[in-house]
C-alpha cells in the first residue's frame, strides 16, 4: 500500500534501509580530502565541495546513483546484516520477533529450495486465475490481490482525511501501471518508445519463464493495451501534488453510482473491510475509465493482465531466472545499474518491508545512544526558533498570515529516533520453509493492519518510517516532523562534532522538514493538518510570485543534452532545501552568539564549514539513464541542483565564498527567490 501523502527527504523508492550505530566523532566534519580546491567555488560549489570525495568513491557497478547519502546506508546495511546473521545463528523461541526475522531472513537466503521451487509456489495462482469466467470472477480476483498487496488497476489504501485530519479514511488511488509513470506509455519521444518496446519484450520474457509459452506470443500486447488505456486516464506527477484537486471524499453509494461495473460492497468484503465509510476517491476520472474498461475488455484479457501482475510483483522472491529479468529489466535498462546487488542485502530490504518495526526494535536496543536523542531534540527547537524570528521579519509577508504561520510552526509535533510504542507482530506467520510464503504473508499481515485502521481516529504515535532508515518525513496530515535513528549519523549528525557542520547537515534537514509546512503544497494544510486556506490572497500570491522564480531556475539546468530539471516537478522540494538552509543558518548564528565559534577550522570559517557540510550530503555519481528517470518521476532535484539551486539564491553563501557578478553561480538579485 502506497504512503501517498508522506514527504520524505528523498524518495524511498530508491532506498535501502539501515540501521543506526554508536559513533564517537571527535574529528571536525570536515574532511579536506573531499574537496577538489582546483575548481573556484564561485563557479561550481557542487563539485569544490564534492570533487575529491567523487573520485576516492567510485561508483559501485551496483548502483545508479552513489553518494554520501548512499554510503552511509551500505555502511548500516553491514551493521544490520550482522546483527541478522547473529540472530539465525542463536535458537530463538517459537514466536518471537527475533525468531521471525531470523527465520524470515533465512528462507530469502535459502537459495536451493528457492531454485528448486522454481515457478510452482505460483501455480495455485494461475489455476485461481484461469477458473475465472466472468466479470465477477475478475472483480473478485482483484479484491483477493489487492489484500495481499498485489496491486491490479488501483490502489487502495487507509490514509488521514485530508480535511477531518483525526480520521483515517478510504482511500481510492490511480494505479495499475507496470512502468510506474503514465507519461512512459503516452509519450511519443524516443525514449519513451524504446521503454515501451523493452516493456513488451521483457513481459514476453517473463510470461515464458512462468512456462506461458504459447500465451507469451500474444499477452503482452494485450497487457500494454490494458495499461496504456489506464495510463491515458491517469493524472501527471504534477497534477498529482494539488492536493485539493486530488480530494473527493463521497460516499460508498456515490462510488458505486461514479462506478457502476465494479461491485464495490464485494469488493470490500474480498479485502476483510467490513465498513469503508466515506471513500476519497483520489482522480475520479480515472475510476470512470476503470468502469468503461470492466465493460470493454474481455474476462480472457483480465486474465493476461492479472497474471502478469502477479508475475511481475512477485518476481523479486522467486528463483534466480526471475529475479534476473526482472534486474535486467528496471535496474539495468531502467536506470543503467551494471550488476545486481548481493543476496543478502536484497533480503534485508524485504525483511524490512515485511516486519521492519520488529527488526528496528533489536536494532535500538543495541545501536540507538540515548544522548543523541537530546541533542537532536535540543537542535530542532533551534531551528524552530530560527524560522519564527525569520517569519517575524519577512517583508512580503501580511501580520495576519504570520501570524498564523507561527501558530502553524509552534503546534509541529517532533518524532525522533524510534517509536515509544512498537507495533505487535504476534499473528504473523513465518518460518523457514518458502521465501515467498514468508513474503505474501508479511504483505497479507500489513494490509490488515492497515485496514483495521480506517474509519477509526488517526493514530498519533503511528511512524511512517523505520528506527533504521537514512531518511527524514513532514507528515502534513499530522504537521509533524520525524527523524529516525538511522538518519542521526555521519556525514548528517556528529554527535561530538563541530557546531557548523552539524547545523549544516542535520540542520538543514531539520529546517527542510520543517519547511515542508510551509512549502506550495504544506502550506495549503493549517496547524492541524487540515486542508484549509489560511493564508490572504495578496500573501498567496507573492509567495507563487517567489516560487516561480525557482520554478524558473531550476527549470534552467541542462540534465542532457535536450532534456532540463523540471522546476514545477521538484518545487517543494526545492523550497524544503531553500528554506532548510536559510533557518538553519539563522540557527546556527544565534548558537555562536552563545558559544563564540573557535574561529576558523582547517583554514574555513564556520559559515564557510556550514556549506561544504551541506554539499557533502549530496555529493553523488549518477549514471545518465537514472539522471533521465529522475528528472521524470522524482519529486526531488538531482543532487548536484539540490546544492547549486538554492545557494544562487543565498547571499550569505555569496559572502562567505565571495561570489560575483559574472560568476557562474552568480544570479542577479531580481532573479533571487526569497521564501523563508
Ligand atoms: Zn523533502
Amino acid at each position: 500500500m502506497n504512503k501517498l501523502f508522506l514527504i520524505p527527504l528523498i524518495s524511498i523508492s530508491m532506498l535501502l534501509y539501515s540501521c543506526s550505530q554508536k559513533h564517537k566523532i571527535t574529528m571536525p566534519g570536515i574532511d579536506l580530502s573531499n574537496l577538489d580546491t582546483t575548481i573556484n567555488p564561485a563557479s561550481n560549489f557542487y563539485l569544490y565541495a564534492n570533487g575529491g570525495w567523487l573520485k576516492k568513491h567510485p561508483m559501485p557497478s551496483d548502483y545508479s546513483r552513489y553518494g554520501a547519502f548512499d554510503k552511509l546506508q551500505e555502511d548500516n546495511d553491514k551493521l544490520v546484516h550482522a546483527l541478522v546473521e547473529s540472530i539465525t545463528e542463536t535458537k530463538n523461541q517459537e514466536g518471537s520477533v527475533a525468531q521471525k526475522v531470523g527465520d524470515f531472513f533465512l528462507s530469502g537466503m535459502d537459495t536451493v529450495e528457492i531454485e528448486k521451487e522454481g515457478i510452482s509456489p505460483l501455480k495455485p495462482e494461475f489455476a485461481r486465475i484461469m477458473k475465472a469466467v466472468n466479470i465477477e470472477d475478475i472483480q473478485y480476483l482483484i479484491g483477493y490481490y489487492h489484500s495481499m498487496d498485489i496491486t491490479p488497476l488501483f490502489d487502495f489504501s487507509g490514509e488521514p482525511d485530508s480535511k477531518n485530519s483525526e480520521m483515517m479514511i478510504s482511500h481510492l488511488y490511480q494505479g495499475g501501471l507496470g512502468l510506474g509513470d503514465r507519461d512512459y506509455y503516452v509519450n511519443t519521444n524516443a525514449h519513451s518508445k524504446e521503454i515501451r518496446s523493452e516493456y513488451l519484450k521483457h513481459i514476453k520474457k517473463m510470461l515464458s519463464l512462468a512456462g506461458f509459452d504459447k500465451e507469451s506470443e500474444v499477452w503482452p500486447n494485450i497487457i500494454m493495451n490494458i495499461e496504456t488505456r489506464l495510463a491515458i486516464a491517469s493524472k501527471t506527477r504534477l497534477e498529482l501534488r494539488d492536493p485539493e484537486s486530488n480530494y473527493n471524499k463521497i460516499k460508498l453509494s456515490d462510488v458505486q453510482e461514479l462506478t457502476p461495473n465494479f461491485h464495490w460492497s464485494g469488493y470490500f468484503k474480498t479485502i476483510g473491510l467490513s465498513n469503508p465509510g466515506d471513500i476519497n476517491v483520489g482522480q475520479p476520472q480515472f475510476f470512470k475509465e476503470v468502469n468503461k474498461m470492466l465493460k470493454d475488455v474481455s474476462v480472457e484479457d483480465w486474465k493476461a493482465y492479472l497474471t502478469w501482475s502477479l508475475i511481475d510483483e512477485t518476481a523479486p522472491y522467486l528463483s534466480s531466472a526471475f529475479v534476473n529479468q526482472n534486474f535486467n529489466f528496471y535496474d539495468k535498462f531502467m536506470t543503467g545499474r551494471k550488476t545486481i546487488r548481493p543476496r543478502w542485502r536484497r533480503v534485508l530490504v524485504s525483511t524490512n518491508h515485511t516486519m521492519g518495526e520488529a527488526l528496528g526494535q533489536l536494532f535500538v536496543e543495541k545501536y540507538f545512544p540515548p544522548a543523541a536523542k537530546q541533542r537532536m531534540l535540543k537542535l530542532v527547537e533551534n531551528l524552530r526558533l530560527a524560522l519564527a524570528d525569520r517569519i517575524k521579519k519577512l517583508t512580503w509577508m501580511g501580520d495576519s498570515t504570520k501570524e498564523k504561520a507561527l501558530e502553524k510552526l509552534k503546534t509541529i509535533s517532533v518524532k525522533i529516533g524510534y517509536p515509544d510504542k512498537w507495533r505487535e507482530y504476534s499473528s504473523l506467520q513465518i518460518n523457514r520453509n518458502s521465501y515467498l510464503t514468508n513474503v505474501l504473508n508479511g504483505r497479507r499481515f500489513n494490509v490488515a493492519w492497515e485496514l483495521n485502521q480506517i474509519n477509526k481516529p488517526v493514530d498519533h504515535s503511528r511512524w511512517e518510517m523505520t528506527p533504521q532508515t537514512v531518511n527524514a518525513y513532514y507528515n502534513p496530515s499530522n504537521n509533524e516532523i520525524c527523524f529516525p535513528a538511522g538518519i542521526l549519523q555521519p556525514p548528517f549528525f556528529f554527535a561530538d562534532g563541530d557546531d557548523a557542520v552539524n547545523y549544516g547537515a542535520i540542520g538543514v534537514v531539520i529546517g527542510h522538514e520543517i519547511t515542508h509546512g510551509f512549502d506550495d503544497q504544506g502550506r495549503k494544510y493549517d496547524k492541524k493538518g487540515n486542508l484549509n486556506e489560511w493564508w490572504t490572497k495578496e500573501d498567496e500570491k507573492r509567495f507563487t510570485e517567489h516560487a516561480d522564480k525557482l520554478v524558473k531556475q531550476f527549470n534552467s539546468f541542462v540534465v542532457d543534452s535536450d532534456l532540463h530539471a523540471d522546476g514545477s516537478l521538484t518545487l517543494g522540494e526545492n523550497i524544503a532545501d531553500f528554506g532548510g538552509l536559510n533557518i538553519s543558518y539563522t540557527a546556527l548564528q544565534n548558537a555562536l552568539k552563545e558559544n563564540p565559534a573557535p574561529g576558523k577550522i582547517d583554514g574555513f570559517t564556520a559559515e564557510q564549514r556550514f556549506y561544504l557540510a551541506y554539499a557533502h550530503v549530496w555529493g553523488q555519481h549518477i549514471t545518465d539513464k537514472e539522471k533521465i528517470r529522475l528528472t521524470k518521476e522524482d519529486v526531488h532535484s538531482l543532487g548536484e541542483y539540490r546544492v547549486l539551486g538554492p545557494l544562487e539564491n543565498i547571499p550569505e553563501f555569496y559572502k562567505a565564498f565571495g561570489v560575483k557578478p559574472g560568476d557562474a553561480m552568480y544570479l542577479s538579485e531580481d532573479k533571487r527567490a526569497v521564501i523563508w
